[in-house]
């Protein structure tokens, strides 16, 4: 249907729509082309990411007086759903990078800054957040390996059960315990660069879905870091991570998944629109139960953007709060209380939200594609397969599940 109200639906700053304008093209040009040789060969989207460098987007999260780009998480919305639709892998490698930003920018000293945070303003740096241990799986939180101050220096032995990007990115994000002594959730952030000896891939990544993001196994084999590469202290990341990681990971998240389902809507309905029946003459666009299945599929993608919009501005404005908290000392305290504020619950529900949606609009584009849509390469096919991916990254959809019924029932939350 032609848009000729040109109604976006939001108001967008200028900032927010010349943005969206820059991964549309990115998406266009670049992603959506290379997006069927990815899936077919599960090979890492090298030519993308050199684009996406190129193109501003990698420092969007970083503050305009660190270099950056100034961008917000509604701005980070816009983009990281452009991306999707083109390709959900390498969105979901720009969402994971996205999600080590805004937390080493609210920690990173004066050095810091200029080491680690230009260069990726710059463009030059993309990076990966490895935090999945085995042991713990999809509870994210919960960090089995720890940090051995040595000297001036830190040694990191922690082997990571996934890590998107692995043996691709230029730094790696790796929460572990702060100490030998300290809890599970007592978190210590370090940076490490991609160049550290000890740093082992594992494998290959050959995944049902999501083939084009390299998230294999990582070991961090008694890996040894200066003093410097720690952002905060010992054992406040956790608290950092909740107050600054979450909203971007799971709006990001919940954003790959709306891209993706945007793209396998798209995908069917220009099917529907080709396929002609001989006997009746007709497109299936014209049958009733494939319209009615239209209608449903749009529903449900449109109440999944509008909630991600709405968590996404909360996420804005619960930064300033953070900022507040974190420029008086108190951040750590505040958010260690609070472990269930409904401000997280609605994160969780976000993620269960849109990850089921995908699903279920992958499904339906896949039924009113027929055989044609199951056959490999079509773009409902790898939709479809993509999609299942959602629930499963961590925290799982029934983890979150359970945390959100925590926090409804009044009783504990598994880290508190
Ligand atoms: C494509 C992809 C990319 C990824 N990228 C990254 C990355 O960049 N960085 C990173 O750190 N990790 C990454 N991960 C890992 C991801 O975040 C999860 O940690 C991982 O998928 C968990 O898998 P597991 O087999 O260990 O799950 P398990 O923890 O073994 O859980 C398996 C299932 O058991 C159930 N379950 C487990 N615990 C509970 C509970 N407490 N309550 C209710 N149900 C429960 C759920 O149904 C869950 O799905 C990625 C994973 C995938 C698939």
């Amino acid at each position: 249907m032609p848009n000729a109200l040109n109604l976006d639906g939001i108001a967008l700053t200028r900032e927010q729509g010349r943005w969206r304008r820059v991964a549309e093209k990115l998406a266009a040009e670049v992603l959506r082309p290379n997006a069927p040789e990815l899936d077919r060969s599960g090979a890492f989207p090298e030519a993308n990411i050199a684009a996406l460098k190129a193109s501003g987007l990698l420092g969007l999260l970083i503050p305009k007086e660190m270099g950056g780009g100034g961008g917000d998480v509604v701005t980070a919305m816009l983009v990281t759903e452009a991306l999707a639709k083109g390709c959900i892998s390498t969105a979901m490698i720009y969402t994971m990078h996205q999600s080590t930003l805004p937390l080493m920018c609210a920690l990173a000293t004066e050095p810091q800054v200029a080491r680690f945070l230009a260069p990726i303003a710059r463009g030059e740096l993309f990076g990966a957040f490895a935090m999945s241990e085995p042991g713990s799986g999809n509870r994210i939180w919960h960090m089995d390996s720890h940090a051995v101050a040595d000297g001036d220096d830190f040694v990191i032995d922690s082997f990571k059960s996934f890590c998107t990007s692995a043996g691709h990115a230029d730094f790696y994000l790796v929460p572990t315990r702060g100490h030998a002594e300290a809890g599970a959730a007592d978190l210590s952030l370090f940076w490490i660069d991609a160049d550290v000896p000890g740093i082992e891939p594992k494998g290959e990544w050959d995944g049902m879905g999501l083939r084009g993001n390299g998230s294999r196994p990582l070991h961090f084999n008694k890996c040894r870091v200066p003093a410097g590469n720690r952002f905060g202290d010992a054992t406040a990341g956790f608290s950092f991570m909740m107050a600054y990681s979450l909203p971007i990971y799971l709006v990001g998240l919940a954003t790959c998944y709306l891209g993706l389902a945007q793209e396998a809507f798209d995908a069917a309905v220009g099917h529907v629109k080709r396929r002609v029946h001989s006997d009746t003459g007709r497109s299936l666009a014209t049958v009733e139960t494939v319209q009615r299945y239209a209608a449903e599929m749009k529903c449900r993608i449109d109440q999944a953007r509008a909630t991600i919009l709405r968590v996404a501005q909360m996420s804005d404005n619960a930064t300033v709060l953070f900022d507040e908290f974190n420029r008086a000392g108190l951040l750590d305290e505040i958010i260690r209380d609070n472990p269930d504020d409904p401000y997280f619950v609605e994160l969780a529900e976000l993620k269960i939200l849109a990850s089921e949606m995908a699903v279920q609009v992958s499904h339906t584009a896949l039924q009113i594609c027929g055989g044609q849509g199951y056959k490999r390469g079509h773009p409902v096919e790898r939709c479809y397969r993509d999609a299942r991916a959602g629930s499963l990254m961590g925290p799982s959809d029934d983890t979150l599940k359970v945390i959100m019924g925590n926090q409804l029932l009044g009783t504990p939350q598994p880290w508190a």
